[in-house]
Parts: structure tokens; sequence; C-alpha cells
């Protein structure tokens, strides 16, 4: 079931830049990348206590509801997704992602967004518990001090010999995980697939180091927007390297990364270590969207 990861050679550059990337999407066929890293000590835990049914949260193009309906069917627990958006209700079958999670058994509670807003509130939560009874409380997107543990695993010994680990980032759980793992000499460099300037502090909370800064700048107009211009690169990219990419995280990093690159962002030498995070699951609810508005849709073929 569990594949191997491994670090892939990309390109080396004319100023001896190297890019490697490393596969976590191959982690697992369903629970991709960092997905299963935020999940592990949290379903330990949650065996621990005994619980019978984990309760989360997401929209409808989730990676994590994805992972977390999944996780449960194998390992014995009932899944509740608190799901963002209720005119998803009359969707579910045009849309894989929940579909993948329907029939993965998870029960699905959809929300009003008003309402999900207030997701984390004490009120809400006691609202949750009487429709629900006991529940093993999983936050959205997974992340929290067990999830960013699990993180914390994706860096081995070998990576320090990289100058700058690269990821995506969503909660800052994932980045947090490799900031604590990292190495002094090393920098680790965000780039967030959703506007907000609220990341910075919420990856403090979570981290004392500072090695750690993130760029704003390949958002492509918030979650889950996409633009051409990514779609086309992500496409080169699959051409070149055969490495599928997400359009909502690794797509919007990589592009990131390449434009650094040819900014002379890194010094000469450096060795650059990108974190693929996953997410391929999402490819084709994104391309229904793509082609119902007759764009370019994203080439994968697994
Ligand atoms: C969820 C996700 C991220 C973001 O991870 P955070 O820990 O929330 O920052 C990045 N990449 C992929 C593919 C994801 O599914």
């Amino acid at each position: 079931m569990f594949l191997e990861v491994f670090n892939q050679k990309i390109k080396e550059f004319d100023n001896e830049i190297s890019l490697f990337i490393k596969r976590e999407d191959m982690i697992h066929p369903f629970i991709s990348g960092n997905k299963y890293r935020k999940l592990k000590y949290n379903l330990i835990r949650a065996k621990e206590e005994d619980q019978t049914a984990l309760l989360t949260f997401g929209g409808a193009f989730s990676n994590h509801i994805a992972a977390v309906a999944f996780a449960g069917k194998e390992y014995g627990f009932k899944t509740i997704g608190v799901i963002r958006g209720e005119e998803l209700s009359l969707k579910v079958n045009e849309n894989p992602t929940l579909l993948f999670a329907q029939q993965n058994g998870m029960q699905f509670y959809f929300e009003t967004r008003e309402n999900y807003r207030n997701k984390d509130s004490d009120a809400y939560k006691n609202t949750l518990k009487s429709l629900f009874d006991n529940f093993y409380l999983i936050p959205e997107g997974g992340t929290n001090a067990l999830a960013i543990q699990g993180c914390k695993e994706i860096l081995t010994e070998e990576d320090n010999a990289f100058d700058y680990i690269c990821c995506s980032v969503g909660t800052g759980g994932t980045i947090s995980g490799l900031i604590n793992a990292s190495s002094k000499h090393q920098k680790v460099i965000g780039f967030p697939a959703l506007e907000g300037g609220f990341l910075n502090d919420d990856i403090r909370k979570f981290t004392q180091n500072i090695n750690w800064e993130l760029i704003e700048d390949y958002t492509f107009g918030g979650y889950a927007k996409t633009t051409n211009e990514l779609i086309d690169f992500m496409n080169s990219f699959y051409d070149s390297t055969k490495v599928p990419l997400d359009p909502v995280y690794t797509g919007k990093m990589m592009f990131g990364i390449d434009d650094l690159i040819k900014k002379n962002y890194f010094p000469n030498g450096s060795k650059i270590l990108a974190i693929h995070t996953g997410g391929l699951q999402g490819i084709s609810g994104m391309n229904v969207k793509l082609e119902n508005r007759k764009l370019q849709k994203i080439k994968f073929d697994g």
C-alpha cells in the first residue's frame, strides 16, 4: 500500500542551481503527501482515546476531506465531514472529491458559509456534539500539534545537503513541521496558495526558528483560483519531467520556484529541494470546472 518517497532531480540550471522534488505524492495512492503526515499521529491518538468517529471540516476540493475519509475506512473509524457550502449537498455526484469521500463511507454535514466561518467557536462545537455524540475532532486542513510532529518526518538526514526547502502553504502546518526539522544553514521558503496576512502569525505559534520566509507573489488570485499561465506552466512541467502537479498548491509553488530562479533570487550553486505535498486527487475536480468554462485542462494520466 505504501509507496516509496524519493528525491527526484528536476533540472540543473545554468548558474549551477539544482532543483530536486521530494515525491511525497507517492506516499500513498489516496492519502497523499502531507495529509498522510498530518493524520498519522492524530489517528494514533484517536485510537488511544478509544474514539470511534473522526469529524473534520473542508471545502469542495479538499484533499484533507478525501484523506480523512479514506484513512477512516482503512483504520476503522466512522468519518463525518462538515462541508463548506450548503449548495454542495445537491452536487455530490458532480464533485469527484466529495464522491470519493462518500464512497469511502464519509457522512456529510453541509454547512452555510456563514456558519462555517464560526466552526472553531465553542458554541459551534457544542452544536456538533449534540448532532454527532462523541468524535475525535481534526481541524480544517488537519493542522494541530500532532500534525506538525508528523510533518517533521518529511525531511530526512540526507536532506541536510540542501540549501533551500520549498513547500506550498495552506494553513501553515506542513511548513511548521519542515521548519522544525530543518538545520540552521537551511532556509525554508513557503508559497501560500491563498491570500491573507494571517499565516506568518499562525506559523510562529508552531515554531521558534527564524530560518524561513513566505513569498506571497504566487497565489494566482486566491485559493483554488487558476490562470491559463499557471495551467500552461504545469502542463509543460509535466511534459518535461512526467511529474504531475496539482492546481491548488504544488503547481503554484513550482511556478514560483521557477520564476525566482529566473529572477536570480537563489545564489549560484544553490541546492533546492521542493516538497511535492500531493493533492493530485483534486485535478479531476478542477478539470470539470475548467471544461465548463471552456478553458485549457490539466494533463494527467494517473
Ligand atoms: C493541504 C495541502 C497543502 C497545505 O498544507 P498546510 O499544512 O495546510 O499548509 C499543501 N499542498 C497540498 C497538496 C495540500 O493538500
